[in-house]
């Protein structure tokens, strides 16, 4: 009875089903029948859809919907952050069976890599099969590059067979029935793909992420229950009549002289719900969307439908955009499923002032109590500053005519038990103020205040001597008994450098801390980013703002990335999908990414799926024996490095990687890469710095550090004043590459994944104890040290050794705001956050990567 259709196009990938898990089997093996009566009555079972993850921080996401079953759990889209949020929302990763993606791309699919990745390193690769329109065909070959095992899961495009995956689209066809993805007894799960006939060739929008799809869910009807205490009051025998009724025939008593009818012995009928997730991202698909047939059968009074063919829609969750379902087309074509519940859940300005990361945001309200200047107050908490017009009402045309609501996060709409059908607001959490959050952590910690308090002293210089006036300028040196301030800090002012730090954790998302990124901004000068691990942009928005976090996407000069390791990059497709939108329209240079060799060819693969408007530099061509050779004759590059590095790992030159695992090396196309450093020059010059010099250190091979050099300035009389220098290493262990890079570093950011009693693990896994970093550090002469990169094991603060000298170092939370001219205080804040989390140093077990 269980069965997948076979009528959905395989790609190549071996695909395998798992027959036990699509009953929702668990593992004992009790005959199918006594599961089908036991773990699976429909009747009692409990069912409902839920809006995951709808908030200001997910804003540019889309939201995931969970289709709930006591034995199974359809998760639709996963866009980035959804591992975190259902850390946060105690939702098992592992209990999932199955992901529908209505379109493949970065908003609906940003977080895939990272729960395969979660899913293979708890030992359970494939376990969950993924659905979705065709081009999933090429999200799986991007995800190779850095998913070994991307290959055996289970993924199941369907819609359209492509013979070739450089061949343009051919031209749509009519799907008349729905695709069956499942049909298992327990629900029907069908898709209808939408893809539109005519492509905007204005736009050159050929990449098949056009496709999208409405997905059908359908739970299977239930059997009327028999009682036979009245089919024997009504004078029948136990036999072949009782089954003749159950088919909804007539028959004659057995003892008396009458006719009984199916209604007399059977219980009343329970409808079998339907719930409809519509994803229509452009007019091009609504126009497509109107003219399938195969959705008659679900209006409610479609001329000519037989009442027993017309199914009855419960709900429909939109995912389209406000301006497609604004249309009086869309409209007309909510109206015609009748009394159906609409959730409107298009990724729009809707409940922005709400962040779905309810532990992060009380933290980050704590950590803006005690130290505003180093913690300013999250994005969505400074609305104030709003521009009008974004603050748009949930009350839209759509509610005029059909029965609308906004879609908000956790918000439910029950299935089953069918009397429980409808809405459910109870789990919608509520906004919680940050007085109150305040209020909650004076009677915690009541030393806080004065703790604040001291620490505002720094900045004002009361009680220290004065080193940040007023107006933001430095005029004094800070009495600090560490080494003398350092020349780039004279006369600093506080547009110069910011060092936001987006992510702090490693290897996956964690409650408190997401995965790396370095927002380095240069104010007036544009921003860089450092590693972009999934969520960078959530992370952009909660420091930021909703605009804020678009205007710094905008600016981007350059992102830079360390290495291949999931938890520094899988953020970069959405980042760089937003800053081609954002741009659209406006003249502008590709943005200039900067990685190792294995990225190229994620990003090459990435875009037949969409545009990411960049070019594409190995790390290689940016170490310091590269550049020099390119700065002396930067006409005579090529032939100058062809001598040095002919045996690379490479690009061959027309956009393809070669295998990685053959260990091929092959000649590069040096010429390729000339104009990319030119540009790179010029972006550098503008941006204030004198160079961007990528260092190779001890990780994964390849894995590079990062050192960045501003360039001289003169000061109001005159003086030069030497360019700050930051560096960051990246995941490493230590080592003398870095040492040397780092040497006189007005910053140093050091990965220090480990406590010290896990320099074993910190060994083999390539990674460095705080220990190690803090002598790092101290072996550079660096005038400060932030640690980051801590394991997931310490949800908030990381163990510290107590002998560690702490007088030119911190430690690094997610968007710590780090202003140049503030380096002086740096280290005075640490018994500050210590005292803030105080016995928080629980450890949890997790795997570290
Ligand atoms: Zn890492
Ligand atoms: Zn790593």
């Amino acid at each position: 009875m269980d069965k997948i259709t076979s009528s959905i196009s395989h790609s190549s990938e071996s695909v395998r089903f798992n027959k036990k898990r699509s009953r929702g089997g668990d593992g004992n093996h009790r005959p199918n029948k006594k599961l089908g009566v036991n773990k699976l009555d429909p009747v009692n079972t409990v069912s409902y859809v839920q809006i995951l993850g709808n908030g200001m921080d997910t804003q540019d996401t889309s939201p995931s919907v969970l289709l709930f079953f006591d034995k199974q759990r359809f998760i639709f889209n996963v866009g980035e952050g959804f591992q975190r949020f259902c850390i946060e929302h105690k939702i098992k990763l592992s209990k999932i069976d199955h992901i529908f993606l209505s379109r493949v791309c970065s908003e609906t699919a940003g977080g895939l890599p990272g729960v395969l990745l979660t899913q293979s390193s708890i030992g359970d690769v494939g376990k969950v099969k993924v659905w979705g329109p065709a081009d999933l065909d090429f999200f799986i070959v991007a995800m190779k590059y850095f998913i070994p095992n991307a290959a055996t899961g289970h993924f199941f495009p369907f819609g359209r067979r492509h013979e070739s995956y450089g061949d343009a689209i051919s031209v749509s066809r009519k799907f008349d029935e729905p695709h069956v993805l499942i049909d298992d007894g327990v629900v029907k799960i069908s898709a209808i793909v939408l893809q539109p006939s005519q492509l905007d060739t204005a736009l050159n929008e050929t990449k098949s992420a056009n496709l999208s799809v409405i997905y059908i869910c359908e739970l299977q009807g239930i059997k009327r229950k028999f009682d036979p205490k009245k089919a024997a009051s009504l004078g029948l025998k136990p036999g072949p009549k009782y089954d003749l009724l159950q088919r909804g025939k007539s028959v004659m008593s057995d003892c008396k002289d009458i006719m009984v009818h199916p209604m007399d012995v059977l219980g009343p009928s329970v409808p079998a719900p339907i719930v409809l997730i519509m994803d229509c991202p452009t007019l091009l698909h609504l126009q497509e969307l109107l003219s399938v047939q195969s959705l008659n059968r679900y209006y409610a009074d479609t001329a000519g439908n037989e009442p027993q063919i017309s199914k009855n829609v419960n709900c429909i969750i939109h995912l389209s955009p406000r301006h497609i379902t604004n249309t009086s087309d869309y409209q007309i074509l909510m109206s015609k499923f009748g009394a159906a519940q609409h959730i409107m859940a298009g990724n729009e300005m809707k409940n922005i002032e709400m962040p779905i990361l309810k532990a992060s945001a009380r933290m980050q309200a704590r950590l803006n109590y005690l130290c505003p200047q180093l913690f300013p107050a999250p994005g969505f908490w400074s609305l104030k500053c709003m521009p009008s017009g974004l603050k748009a009402s949930n009350e839209d045309l759509t509610s005029r005519i059909n029965e609308t609501i906004p879609a908000e996060n956790l918000l439910k709409f029950h299935l089953r038990p069918y009397t429980n059908l409808g809405l459910d607001k109870s789990g919608i959490p509520k906004l919680t103020s940050p007085s109150t959050i305040i209020d909650e952590l004076l009677s915690d910690i009541p030393k806080i205040l004065d703790e604040s308090q001291n620490l505002n002293q720094l900045w004002l210089g009361n009680g220290e001597k004065i080193f940040v006036q007023a107006n933001g300028v430095m005029t004094e040196e800070l009495s600090l008994h560490d080494s003398a301030l350092p020349g780039c800090l004279e006369d600093v002012s506080r547009d110069d450098l910011e060092i936001v730090f987006l992510g702090t954790g490693s290897s996956q998302p964690s409650k408190y801390r997401n995965v790396s990124s370095i927002f380095i901004n240069l104010f007036s000068k544009g921003s860089l980013l450092l590693d972009c691990g999934e969520g960078t942009l959530g992370q952009l928005k909660r420091r930021f703002g909703i605009e804020g976090a678009d205007e710094a996407v905008r600016c981007l000069r350059c992102i830079w990335i360390s290495h291949i390791h999931a938890d520094h990059h899988t953020g970069l497709a959405r980042i760089l999908a937003l800053r081609t939108n954002l741009l659209k329209g406006i003249p502008h240079d590709p943005l200039i990414v900067i990685g190792p060799v294995q990225l190229k060819g994620y990003l090459d693969a990435y875009q037949r799926l969409e545009d990411l408007d960049m070019l594409f530099l190995d790390c290689e061509y940016t170490k310091e024996a590269s550049l020099k050779a390119f700065n002396s004759n930067e006409d005579g590059y090529t032939n100058s490095l062809e001598g040095q590095h002919s045996d690379f790992m490479m690009s061959d030159g027309r956009g393809r990687m070669q295998s990685c695992s053959k260990r091929q090396r092959i000649p590069v196309q040096y010429a390729d890469a000339v104009p990319i450093l030119k540009s790179l020059k010029k972006v550098l010059v503008e941006a204030g710095l004198e160079t961007l010099i990528s260092v190779p250190v001890e990780h994964c091979e390849p894995a590079f550090g990062v050192v960045l050099k501003a360039a001289n300035r003169i000061n109001r009389v005159g003086k030069t004043i030497p360019g700050w220098k930051l560096v960051y290493s990246g995941d490493t262990r230590p080592c003398t590459e870095l040492k040397h890079a780092s040497c006189g570093a007005t910053v140093l950011i050091h990965e220090a994944t480990f406590e010290d009693s896990l320099s074993k693990e910190a060994e083999e896994k390539k990674h460095s104890t705080i220990k190690e970093a803090v002598e790092a550090g101290n072996s550079s002469g660096v005038y400060r040290l932030i640690l980051t990169h801590f394991s997931q094991r310490y949800p908030k603060i990381p163990k510290c050794d107590g002998k560690i000298q702490m007088h030119n170092m911190c430690i690094a939370f997610d968007n710590m705001s780090v202003n140049l001219a503030d380096l002086p205080v740096l280290p005075k804040v640490v018994p500050s956050l210590e005292l803030l989390f105080g016995d928080e140093r629980i450890t949890e077990d997790v795997i570290d990567a």
